[in-house]
């Protein structure tokens, strides 16, 4: 099988679409646009024509998963905020207080002097929610994962990834200078015959996935990832930035699944509505992080509003069960009504095709009051733009009828 690097995750990836040598004739002058501005404008052109540009819309968020944008007042089926805690009053409350108490930022590193009394006190709390012995906080999902990935994995190492695991998983591949080998979505057959062929060659092997892939909704079969690391000698690495305070009562998708990978990571981002990324594991894992993750060390630490807001959700998804159980509880409501397939998660795509009509469905939607992106390449993959809808605890079933019916009456129903 040849090595394949998804062409989505190519970080310079605008570049196919302009194929044009610089100008050659160009003369400095006042009145025209300099070479970094024409290399921009002309990239940003052919984006246009693909219908692959993006822009930023100013939205305010509610409660309740409401939202405005461009003075409309809208209901949200695109946030992460799972379990609506970020304008839950006791989590506003706490990050206050922490304010309040701590000022607004950590002031420096956490290997300097920004490492704050919450710290501790969220570590220790989240290592144990993890059934793990040690936690670590970085600055977010993203920081966390190019920053643990290069000290467990470098130029004599190999490293498995699922081609639909998420980007910040490739930035950390592509950063530990690894030999980065891609396996098909969730394929089995195709990650045992790359672990058989490439294992052998390297000193330590490192497989990367999602718990559940952010794009599409559904788990990774971890029990058989496991199996396969641990017959092949490999670490298991798993992102579940989506399965956190959502699945396995809110422990997360190994948990729910039985199984205990070297490597937890996820975010604080999400359904416990602050900021931040973690890394829980072992002692001795979580130590070695915090000498060596680079983006741990030579990073200013998190401000402690987004600390105590974290560990007041934590506290709320490990008492309230039921809570963490209604998105995807939504999330089957949404499906059935629709004919779609049973979901996994609390996200459910509906698959478009082309970035145009996904942009359209996504303008429709929003006229009928509702907030629904349209997710587009490079995102995801060449003529699979679709809708992603994200399920929350603080919506109600008639808001989920009601998206219904409106995606019925648009004709965007399969
Ligand atoms: C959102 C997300 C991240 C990044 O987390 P942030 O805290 O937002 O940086 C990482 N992995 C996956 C799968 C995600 O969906």
């Amino acid at each position: 099988m040849v090595f394949r690097w998804p062409w989505w995750q190519n970080p310079a990836l605008s570049c196919h679409l302009v194929d044009r040598a610089p100008h050659a004739g160009y003369r400095p002058h006042m009145n025209q646009p300099s070479s970094i501005d024409t290399m921009a404008q002309e990239k940003l052109i052919a984006l246009q024509k693909a219908d692959l540009h993006r822009r930023l819309y100013p939205t305010e968020r509610r409660s309740g998963m409401a939202a405005k944008r461009d003075g409309a007042a809208l209901l949200s089926f695109s946030d992460n905020d799972y379990l609506g805690l970020s304008t839950h009053p006791s989590i506003i409350r706490a990050a206050t207080k922490a304010v309040e108490a701590y000022g607004a930022s950590a002031g420096a590193s956490r290997l300097v002097s920004g490492n704050h009394p919450l710290y501790d006190a969220f570590e220790t709390r989240l290592a144990a929610f993890k059934s793990c012995e040690a936690a670590l906080v970085f600055g977010s999902g993203y920081l966390a994962n190019i920053g643990t990935i290069p000290v467990f994995a470098g130029p004599q190492d190999v490293i498995f990834i699922d081609e639909l695991a998420h980007a910040c998983l490739f930035a950390g591949a592509q950063l530990s200078r690894a030999r980065v080998q891609c396996f098909a979505h969730n394929d089995m057959a195709h990650l045992g015959h790359l672990l058989a062929r490439h294992r052998h060659a390297h000193r330590h092997a490192l497989i990367l996935t999602d718990g559940v892939f952010s794009m599409d909704g559904d788990q990774a079969p971890l029990k058989n990832i496991h199996n396969l690391a641990k017959t092949h000698d490999a670490w298991l690495m798993v992102d579940d930035a989506h399965g956190l305070g959502v699945l396995g009562n809110g422990h997360g998708t190994a948990f729910s699944q039985g199984v205990q990978p070297d490597l937890m990571m996820g975010t604080l981002s999400k359904a416990l509505g602050s900021y931040g990324g973690y890394v829980a594991g072992s002692h001795a894992v979580v130590d070695l992080l915090r000498n060596r993750a680079r983006s741990l060390v030579y990073t200013t630490g998190l401000p402690p509003s987004a600390l105590a807001a974290a560990h007041a959700s934590l506290e709320i998804i490990s008492m309230d069960p039921e809570r963490c159980a209604r998105p995807l509880s939504l999330a089957r409501r949404f499906c059935q009504t629709l004919g779609l397939p049973a979901p996994q998660s609390a996200v459910v795509p509906l698959i478009i095709g082309s970035p145009q009509k996904a942009m359209d469905a996504q303008e429709k939607l929003q006229q009928a009051g509702f907030l629904v992106v349209a997710i587009r390449p490079p995102t995801v993959p060449e003529n699979t733009a679709r809708l992603r809808f994200s399920f929350s605890a603080t919506h109600q079933e008639k808001d989920v009828d009601r998206l219904c019916q409106s995606i019925k009456n648009l004709g965007l129903a399969p």
